[in-house]
């Protein structure tokens, strides 16, 4: 049974971890803080019962999957056999530059270091390492368990072979990778969705449309629209000429600047965070954060099998 470990249980750890242990890899996982270690199993218990009921994974699955999950209580105790270790601690250059020395020091020499990190470089996280060749980058989607998208990503000194095989390992516990050939900050994914999000709340910064519309016309429109076509197809449909006509009028109309957005920073400066808090660009009572989170995970999944059967 191949091996994995998992730093971090937080947000991204555990559902990493359900992804390597759904498929047969005794997994790891280890946080430093004893209390979300604790909590871990129980949430991944919770993740799992929307694929049970839409029939995605079977009641064995369900069952095997926990069981193939070690709490670890320290590095020493994650890191025995791994083929790969994840790293999704928090977003922290110094931080992860830390991990990874420990990991230099106490991995397995054949071992694949990888970092979730958004949007660091890995070349900069890797670069006080002896052999920064073995660190690659891996970037899970949130909700981890529910999106098949990993970006793998090739920092400047990451070896071939070892960025060949994470894409490999990826595909093997039944993710869509993608190669992300250079470095750059915020990778593919966080590339795109924050010029989306960038021009959103300069739309409501300018009073063009209030939060509920702007966001509508993504949900009703468009954004319906990307699961089954990329920006790229979606150009070639619609016409190469028609695409260069409209960028040519429109793009120097685009918010483009540097800044965050000043209605971002103001809710941010209240310490109105989002659903964390309560409240953000909306209201967040708890019950409307589980109901919205578990329709969401429903729909997505049912999205994706659809998508998957299209291809
Ligand atoms: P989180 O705060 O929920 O979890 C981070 C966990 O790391 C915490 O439980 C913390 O106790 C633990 N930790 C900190 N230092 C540690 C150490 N030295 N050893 C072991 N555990 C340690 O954060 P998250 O949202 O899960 O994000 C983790 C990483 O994944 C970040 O790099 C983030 O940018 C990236 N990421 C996050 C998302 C997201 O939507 N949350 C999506 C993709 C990638």
């Amino acid at each position: 049974m191949p091996r994995a470990g998992i730093i971090g249980a937080g947000t991204m750890g555990h559902g990493i971890a359900q992804c390597f242990a759904l498929a047969g890899w005794k997994t790891g996982l280890f946080d430093l803080d004893k209390k979300t270690l604790g909590s871990a199993a129980e949430r991944i218990r919770r993740n799992l019962e929307t694929p049970l009921e839409l029939g995605l994974i079977s009641a064995q699955e369900a069952e095997a999957c926990p069981k193939n999950i070690e709490l670890c209580s320290s590095l020493e105790e994650l890191l025995p056999g791994a083929e790969i270790i994840i790293e999704t601690a928090s977003e922290d250059l110094e931080l992860k530059r830390c991990i990874f020395a420990e990991l230099e020091n106490k991995a397995d020499q054949k071992t694949i270091l990888a970092t979730n990190t958004s949007a660091l470089s890995i070349g900069l996280i890797a670069q006080n390492l002896d052999r920064p060749g073995r660190v690659v980058g891996a970037h899970f989607w949130n909700p981890p368990h529910v999106l098949p998208c990993v970006e793998v990503i090739r920092g400047d000194r990451t070896d071939e072979a070892v960025f060949e095989k994470t894409y490999e390992i990826m595909e093997s516990i039944g993710k869509k990778p993608i190669r992300v050939k250079k470095d750059v900050p915020g990778f593919l994914g966080n590339r795109m969705q924050h010029a989306l999000q960038r021009e959103a709340m300069s739309l409501v910064d300018q009073g063009v449309a209030d939060p509920g519309d702007v966001d509508r016309v993504v949900r009703y429109g468009f954004g319906l629209r990307l699961a089954l076509m990329g920006p790229l197809e979606r150009a070639d449909l619609g016409g190469l000429d028609v695409t260069l006509s409209v960028q040519s009028y429109l793009l120097e109309h685009l918010y483009n600047g540097t800044e965050p957005s000043a209605g971002l920073r103001e809710l941010v400066e209240a310490g109105s965070l989002g659903a964390k808090t309560g409240r953000g660009f909306y209201d967040w009572p708890e019950e409307k954060l589980r109901r919205r989170t578990k329709a969401r995970d429903r729909l997505l999944l049912e999205l994706i099998r659809m998508v998957r059967e299209q291809e």
